[in-house]
């Protein structure tokens, strides 16, 4: 009887060995692609946003994402960006459509139950953006106020959070919020203080709040890896960002977007 039982577990051994998933890495799918795919956005200057000249995708992140791409395929024109928004960027990633996504992205404690994120590689803050002649000065003056807010990001969170007061009005990307701050239909418009700071660079007769009212680390996303599969991917991308601060990219990518 014994000497059954221990055939058996024996058996179930080798059956779970023989069983047992091989998954490819995305790193190693990378690879065999030779080209990196990586989600973007297009309308968020200075970025990630349609160049006016070259009709490609330029700024910030993009320029992240072609360093990561030189240093993983030794080639910084391998890559396919695709265009993200807020709402459905998670999803690109989790679901294996983009290897990454480089979008001003904020760590937050619920998306990391999703995905992955590499170390930070930016650090913004939220803030708001009024009309100069506004009678709005702190985040406390936004208390019945209109405020606008792209669905699905931090400032949308954090808004309703803190001042749980104001009117909300949702949009689903940068184009369509901006045009309908410009036409008045809001007091103000909340989000990264990077990203308000782009638009001002083509608009006037608008302003920044001076506080803040959270920190927004920037950081890659990627998908969780499953069972059986490495996360080489993920130390590889920790490891170029470490190197970016390193030998002095981010400093310079700052200095060429204007960032502070
Ligand atoms: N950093 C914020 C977030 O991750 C806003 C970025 C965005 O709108 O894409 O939600």
């Amino acid at each position: 009887m014994k000497k059954i039982l221990c055939l058996l577990i024996f058996s179930l051994f080798i059956f779970m060995g023989c069983t047992k998933k091989e998954v490819e890495s995305q790193y190693d799918k990378i690879i065999k692609r030779d080209v990196l795919i990586v989600g973007v956005k297009t309308d968020t200057i200075p970025f990630g946003f349609i160049s006016e000249t070259t009709h490609q995708p330029e700024g910030f992140d993009i320029d992240v994402a072609r360093y990561i791409a030189q240093d993983i395929l030794g080639n910084s024109r391998k890559i396919k960006f695709v265009s993200v928004e807020a709402g459905n960027k998670i999803e690109a990633v989790a679901s294996g459509e983009v290897d990454m996504i480089i979008a001003t992205m904020s760590i937050t404690p619920q998306r990391q139950l999703l995905i992955d994120f590499s170390k930070p590689y930016y650090f913004a803050g939220q803030t708001a953006l009024v009309r100069e002649d506004s009678n709005i000065h702190t985040f406390s003056d936004l208390k019945h106020k209109t405020t606008i807010v792209v669905l699905g990001t931090t400032a949308e969170n954090n808004i309703r959070r803190i001042i749980p007061t104001a009117r909300i009005i949702g949009y689903k990307n940068y184009t369509e919020a901006f045009n309908s701050f410009i036409q008045g239909n809001a007091d103000a418009i909340s989000t990264d203080d990077t990203i308000l700071s782009g638009f001002l660079i083509n608009h006037k007769g608008y302003r920044i709040l001076k506080n803040k009212i959270s920190k927004e680390p920037y950081a890659i996303g990627l998908r969780k890896p499953e069972d059986g599969e490495d996360d080489r991917l993920k130390r590889n991308v920790d490891q170029i960002i470490t190197r970016m601060y390193q030998d002095g990219t981010l400093r310079e990518l700052k200095k060429k977007w204007n960032l502070t």
